[in-house]
């Protein structure tokens, strides 16, 4: 029998990859693209979706061609993306009427902080998540609001709008089918994630037109085909999920209490809670869970916006490294930051804080602070602010963590992983695989078409790379993360002028 392959969309926010997965969950052929990014204001980010569609195919075809296999070889694609990010494209054309606004994007705050308390808990209660300008709501209606004529045609089903998954299933499928998956639909502030389906009073009071949403899927589901044009022969597309919960899949949390930590350009912590939608009462999302199963399962996710970004800014504005991935040797140099703590609120704070106006603070510098004792400080930050995302998480669902399950590019920093490991007690474990979103979304496809037979097939492909275990005097472990909550403290007070 002829070998056969999954593949793998990886959309991310600054690359598009492609990459095709054997039946062991190795890669045997990997594609990458970068695409433009517009600032078109202080605080604004979008994307073309046009380019990024374009840009994603191309990938496709190069890790097709890189793997050396015929489209008939695919058994299935399977989709992962940009969380967020909102595109409105007119039904007829295929255009987009306006760019994709990305999930970074401020540019509705207003719109948030003109919600009334009462309808902030309707949407807590109702999405799982905490009003902002990052989740997709105020992005669509802002693009209603601005674009002329826009809301008029959405009414008329004119209009559509959809997260990146949707965006790319339809183009692919050449405008047939137009779907979303449950995990990316909870991202959205739109969604009822305990009814499953789109809430009519969130709609109504953003004034979104119902006739522009996608029908929302399993994850792991036979969506449609590809045209055939695009490979050379349809191929089947049956899985899509948000790049962190497919992360979560790809790292096999499959159980309630499972947890995973992704070490990117920010920090994204999600542990897996079953078929219980738990309500934080300590500042993190409730969100969808990707999952194979007829149900829902959800999870309890923490984000904090700048971790690995850190980093690079010592790289690129500090000048202090000449590269992310020296920054391990450098903080080597010193046994401790000597008092040093960096908190890069640069904007604001995530969870657990959700603080829109902290702003980057670094204290407790001395004659005798250098450049390594920096750098270890910021490397620490991203383990402190973990820290307080996994504490916020224990809280909220009563238990002692065990383990920690990490990946993302900042988690080949052995320096990080041991003191993220010292800092939090548990064992931190970093798979031979770090290619774990990309991984999740090839497993919700494989797992719909019968190319893995279950979940338990799929956890005997995650190995073990590297464990890092707890070896810090606790005692010595309490001061430092008080004086790491006393620097919050300061960043906090320092922009509310409360000093
Ligand atoms: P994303 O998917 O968010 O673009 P990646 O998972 O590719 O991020 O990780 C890239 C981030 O990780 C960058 O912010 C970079 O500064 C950081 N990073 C990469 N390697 C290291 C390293 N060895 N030590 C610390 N940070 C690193």
């Amino acid at each position: 029998m002829m070998k056969s392959y999954i593949m793998a969309l990886d959309q991310g926010t600054t690359s598009s990859r492609a990459i095709i997965f054997d039946h062991a969950g190795r890669a045997a052929a990997i594609a990458q693209e970068e695409f433009t990014q517009y600032y078109p204001k202080p605080g604004w980010v979008e994307h073309d979706p046009k380019e990024i569609w374009f840009c994603q195919r191309s990938v496709a075809e190069k890790a097709i061609a890189q793997a050396g296999i015929g489209p008939q070889q695919i058994a299935a694609i399977g989709i992962t993306n940009q969380r967020e990010t909102t595109v409105v494209w007119d039904r007829e054309t295929g255009e987009p009427v306006y760019p994709a606004i990305v999930w970074q994007c401020r540019r509705t705050a207003d719109m948030i902080d003109a919600l009334e308390p009462e309808f902030c808990d309707y949407i807590k209660k109702t999405t799982g998540l905490v009003p902002d300008p990052y989740f997709s709501a105020t992005k669509l209606k802002w693009i209603l609001d601005h674009v002329e004529g826009a809301r008029e045609k959405a009414r008329e089903g004119k209009l559509l709008f959809g997260t990146i998954d949707t965006w790319l299933i339809w183009n692919l499928t050449g405008g047939k089918v137009f779907v979303t998956d449950y995990t990316n639909a909870s991202r959205t502030m739109l969604f009822d994630i305990h009814k499953l389906c789109w809430d009519k009073r969130i709609l109504d009071y953003f004034d979104i037109p119902y006739a522009m949403l996608a029908q929302v899927c399993p994850s792991s589901a036979v969506y449609g085909k590809t045209l055939t044009e695009y490979f050379g022969a349809p191929v089947c597309i049956a899985g899509a999920a948000g790049d962190q919960q497919a992360a979560l899949f790809g790292q096999c949390c499959f159980s309630a209490g499972d947890v995973k930590n992704t070490y990117g350009t920010g920090c994204f912590l999600l542990m897996n809670t079953g078929e219980r939608a738990v309500t934080s009462h300590h500042g993190l999302v409730t969100t969808i869970a990707a999952s194979t199963k007829n149900h829902v399962e959800y999870a309890l996710e923490g984000s904090v916006f700048v971790a690995g970004a850190c980093i690079q800014w010592l790289r690129d504005e500090m000048g202090m490294i000449e590269s992310s991935a020296m920054s391990e040797g450098v903080a080597r140099e010193v046994d401790d930051t000597n008092g040093v703590y960096i908190v890069p609120a640069f904007t604001g704070l995530g969870a657990p804080y959700w603080d829109s106006y902290a702003r980057g603070m670094v204290v407790g510098v001395t004659r005798g602070t250098g450049r390594a004792h920096f750098v270890r400080a910021a490397l620490e930050a991203i383990a402190y602010q973990t820290y307080d995302v996994l504490k916020a998480m224990e809280k909220d669902v009563g238990i002692c963590l065990g383990r920690l399950k990490v990946d993302g590019g900042a988690a080949a920093n052995s320096l990080l992983m041991q003191f993220q490991s010292d800092i939090l007690n548990v064992c931190v474990e970093k798979p031979a695989c770090l290619e774990t979103t990309a991984l999740g979304a090839a497993y919700l496809a494989g797992l719909a078409v019968g190319y893995w037979d279950s979940r338990e097939e799929i956890a005997a492909n995650w190995t073990l790379a590297r464990s890092f275990a707890p070896s810090m005097d606790q005692e010595a472990v309490r001061q430092k993360i008080c004086g790491w909550h006393r620097a919050v403290r300061a960043a906090r007070a320092w922009a509310a002028d409360d000093i």
